[in-house]
This record gives C-alpha cells, structure tokens and sequence, in this order.
C-alpha cells in the first residue's frame, strides 16, 4: 500500500538526528535538551473543518479525548469551532484545521516554546491535496487517526520511523484507509513521561450541606495535589457554581442555591469528580 510521510514541520525545532530503533518513544528537546512541554496540563484546541469531511469534528473531539483518557496527568479540552485558518502563527491559539500543505505531508503540527522548553503554541493541519473521511473509506486519510498523531507532537512527542514502531501512534508514517484510533502503551508511557502519569486523589469538604427554602450560598473546599486539574458543574439549575468552576491543586468552589418555592428538593454538584450533595427544605 501506497504510504505518505507525515512531516513534523518545526517552528523553531531541530529535527532529531539520530532515533534509536530501540526507543519507545521519544520527546521533543530544545537545543539545551530541556524537555518540550506545556507547563500546564491542559491544553485548548479550537477546530476549523472548513475543508474536512462530514463528521471531522467528532472526529478532532475524539482524538483529544484519547490523549485525555491516557493515563497520565495531562488533558486536552476542546475550545470550540473557529473559522481562523493560522497554523504555525504565534497567536497563542491552538487551531486544528484543514489547509494546503506540501505534497507528501499529510499533517503537520507547527508549534512554538520558549528556550527552557515551555510550549506555548501549537497549530495542526491536515493537507487538503488528499482525500479524508471519517468512516476508514479506501483511497481518504483517517481523520481521527491523524489528528491522534498530529496531537502526539502537541503533548510534544516525536516521530518514530523504525519498522518496529509500526503499531504506535506516533510512527510517522500513514496509509489511506488506515485505522489508528488508540495509543499503543509506548505512546501512554511517552505521554506519562513528559507530564507525569495519572495518580491524582481529590477530596472534598464538605460533602453536603442543608438549606432553608430561602437558600444562600456556602463553598467547599477542594483538596488535590499540585498540577491536578479538577472543575465544578452543578447538575440542578437551582445550584449555580459562582466561583472556582476549574482548578488546578487545592482550591474553593462557592456556589449559591436559589429560593425554594416547592417541595423538599435534592441536588448536586459535581466537583473534582466527587459528588457535593445539597438538599433544601421546602417552602
Ligand atoms: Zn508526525
């Protein structure tokens, strides 16, 4: 089968020299061999399917989510669709789109960081000289296949072209047709490398709280270790989470509850992955 190169393309990076074939993964550097990294662990992607197939969107959403799901401390969040098309610009926006790119390069991930490696910008394009789809058609690129790699380069791994490493995520060679929708464990070990694997705990105080058929507002603090990322959402329209909806390490989330103006009534709200449980007594 016909195969086409992914090119890294690298703003302001030196293409590796020399990848051993023995290596499971391997990270991007900078020139004073720091690691190439987010110094968060979360990065924000908005996505343009402006010249994508039916169903790129999902497909962007499910690439990230894979990379999420790994264990290891670090998420990507999906920011929305933008119509911006700049890839490669220094704008501190992270846009996955489909544009024209050399012929022979199905994707490229043009990112920038700082000298002690801080990534802070990093745009992916898939090449609208080929064909893509979403559901493995013959003769298209896979959309989430490739956006799966393209994303690897944004957490920042490299390319790997050993014959050994065929099965990663991060081999840097694609086929039409071609499935590659999961992380093979040297890619989840590579990603757990760069920002530390999963493992963190969270804990809440209080659990639950009461209140009058007036309502009021209280907080709950949150108890979590330094670089673990949490978020509050309330499930009951009646609970508004009024500060600290996301944070990172320890923090407070406050919330107010409205006036009851019917029955005795429970809810929740979901904070650091635990369940806070308010109940109100009726009017
Ligand atoms: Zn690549």
């Amino acid at each position: 089968m016909k195969r086409k190169t992914f090119v890294l393309t690298v703003v302001v990076v030196l293409l590796l020299s020399s990848i051993s074939s023995l290596e499971a993964y391997d990270v991007c550097r900078t020139s004073g061999g720091a690691v190439i990294k987010w110094f968060t662990n979360n990065a924000t992607f908005y996505v343009n399917t402006s010249g994508g197939p039916s169903g790129a969107l999902t497909a962007t959403q499910n690439a990230m989510q894979t990379w999420t799901n790994a264990p290891a401390n670090f998420s990507f969040s999906y920011g929305g669709t933008t119509t911006s098309t700049a890839h490669g610009i220094y704008d501190l926006t992270n846009i996955i789109g489909f544009g024209s790119l050399p012929v022979g390069t199905v994707g490229q991930n043009a990112f920038w960081y700082y000298s002690n490696g801080q990534l802070i910008d990093s745009d992916i394009r898939l090449n609208t000289y080929y064909s893509w789809a979403t559901n493995g058609a013959a003769g298209s690129f896979d959309v989430e296949t490739v956006a799966l790699h393209e994303l690897g380069h944004s957490l920042c791994l490299s390319d790997l072209y050993s014959a050994a490493d065929s099965a990663k995520v991060m081999y840097g060679y694609v086929s039409t047709g071609q499935l590659k929708r999961s992380l093979h464990l040297d890619d989840i070990d590579g990603i757990a490398f760069i920002y530390g694997p999963s493992g963190c705990t969270y804990f809440i105080t209080p659990i639950n709280a009461n209140f009058s058929a007036s309502g009021g507002v209280g907080s709950v603090a949150v108890t979590a270790g330094a670089g673990c990322e949490w978020t509050a959402v309330s499930n009951n329209a009646w609970i508004t989470v009024t500060g600290g909806s996301s944070g990172s390490g320890n923090g407070t989330v406050t919330y107010s509850v409205s006036a009851n103006t019917g029955g005795l009534r429970t809810g929740t709200v979901t904070i650091a992955g635990q369940t806070f449980t308010v109940t109100q007594e009726a009017r």
